[in-house]
This record gives structure tokens, C-alpha cells and sequence, in this order.
């Protein structure tokens, strides 16, 4: 079996979704040691505001200010991501290649169609990871499906497995949402902006997310996450004594 690159493996739409929806998780995680990778599913093209330049470089930004190990892009159509057999096959191969025990996609409930496309992409891309025989038909490394798939939250409220304290690392998180200026910022009059948080300040909607699930674990921020599959629990000792 080849060595495993990441621990942990973001899968999101859009440039911006993993670094709104998760960076926090993805601080944390790094900030213990974790080896995190993004896979964003399209470069966001679709986009009104900046060049492809511009989004590209504040991705390169975001990346680095998040400590990712890996950031890659599986070159869907923004706007037009669909869960095809190209596509859940090549999302596949990067499982394999990568080999993270831990995915988090998008949830698969959105109103965003590339959201919901992209949770169902992940899915299934999750599952067909640990088939052999589809590895040796399809080439590259050999079957391996990560251990546990969750979902973060972007525009459906759903009830959280866990919730993230992502005080400790809130202040990179904003850095890392608002390296995405481009499209996070008017460019002027006229401009209505296509930016699934445009039309209040994106930052500010951030923050009353944050701030309702922290107050949910008594905690001044946090992040949602979703369990499809009951989680086991190996040391309750651990987790609720805090002693091992
Ligand atoms: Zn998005």
C-alpha cells in the first residue's frame, strides 16, 4: 500500500467554500498536526468579479494562510458540476492517491445545484474509493476508502453531529475567508454580485454563523459537522474526563 499524503481531505465546490465553511476545522486540525489537503471541484470561473488570476492567487493565499499539505483542483464546470462517472472516477483517484482517513464534503441537501452536486460527487466518489476491482480497471493506486465521511454546512441549516471550537483559531480563519477579496468585495456600482453570501456583509454572516453554533457548545465560535453514519466513541475517558 503507498503511503498515505493527508490525513484529511476537504472536498468543496468553489474556491472560498472550504475556507468559509471549514477553516476553522482545517486550523484546528493542522494546528494538532494533521496533514490537510483542499480539493476544490471548479476554479470558480463563473464568477463576476476578478480575473482567473486574481481568484488563483487568492486561493495560493488562502492555502497558505490555512497551512494546507495539498490543494488541488478536479477542473469541473463551475456552475454546471455534475456527479458523471468521469467525474466521481477521477475524485476517486485522488482518495486513493491521497489517502486520507478523513473526507469532509459539502452536505447533500443545498440549494446551491454545485453544492448539492459536489456533496453527491463526494459520496459516491467515497465509496467507489475501496472497490478493487474498479481501482485495477481504472488504474493508478490500489482501493482504499477513507474511514469517515462528514459534511460542513453552507446554506441549509441541518442539526450538527459535532460542533468545532474554532475560537482558538478564529482570527486565521478570517484571514483565510478574506483572502478572497475579489469576490467578496463590491466592485462598484451596478454590480449585483452572484456570491451565494453577497448582499450583506459576507464577513459579518460568517461571524453570526460562528457565533450561533458556539453558543450551542458554550464556546465563543464554532463550526458544524455532519455524521450520516453513527461516529464510535473509543474513550469516552478521553473525550468527557479529558484524561487518558
Ligand atoms: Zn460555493
Amino acid at each position: 500500500m503507498t503511503e498515505r499524503q493527508l490525513d484529511v481531505l476537504v472536498v468543496a465546490a468553489h474556491p472560498d467554500d472550504a475556507e468559509i465553511s471549514a477553516g476553522g476545522t482545517i486550523l484546528r486540525l493542522v494546528d494538532a498536526g494533521a496533514r490537510v489537503g483542499v480539493l476544490d471541484i471548479t476554479r470558480g470561473e463563473m464568477g463576476t468579479r476578478g480575473t482567473r488570476a486574481d481568484r488563483d492567487a487568492e486561493a495560493a493565499r488562502a492555502t497558505e494562510v490555512l497551512g494546507l499539505t495539498w490543494r488541488g483542483n478536479l477542473e469541473q464546470p463551475d456552475g454546471r458540476v455534475q456527479a458523471t462517472t468521469d467525474a466521481r472516477e477521477a475524485l476517486a483517484r485522488h482518495l486513493r492517491e491521497l489517502g486520507p482517513e478523513l473526507v469532509i464534503g459539502h452536505h447533500l441537501d443545498d440549494p446551491h445545484p454545485d453544492h448539492e452536486a459536489s456533496a453527491q460527487l463526494t459520496k459516491e466518489a467515497w465509496y467507489l474509493s475501496g472497490l478493487r476491482r474498479l481501482a485495477e480497471v481504472t488504474g493508478g493506486p490500489e482501493a482504499r476508502r477513507p474511514t469517515q465521511l462528514l459534511h460542513f454546512m453552507s446554506h441549509a441549516p441541518f442539526e450538527p453531529t459535532f460542533v468545532v471550537d474554532i475560537e482558538p483559531v478564529w482570527e486565521r480563519k478570517r484571514e483565510a475567508v478574506m483572502a478572497y477579496a475579489s469576490q467578496l468585495e463590491s466592485s462598484g456600482e451596478g454590480d449585483a454580485g452572484q456570491h451565494f453570501l453577497y448582499g450583506s456583509d459576507v464577513w459579518e454572516r460568517v461571524e453570526t454563523k460562528a457565533r450561533a453554533f458556539g453558543e450551542r457548545i458554550r464556546r465563543r465560535y464554532g463550526e458544524p459537522l455532519l455524521a450520516r453514519e453513527a461516529v464510535s466513541l473509543d474513550d469516552p475517558i478521553v473525550r468527557w474526563l479529558g484524561r487518558g
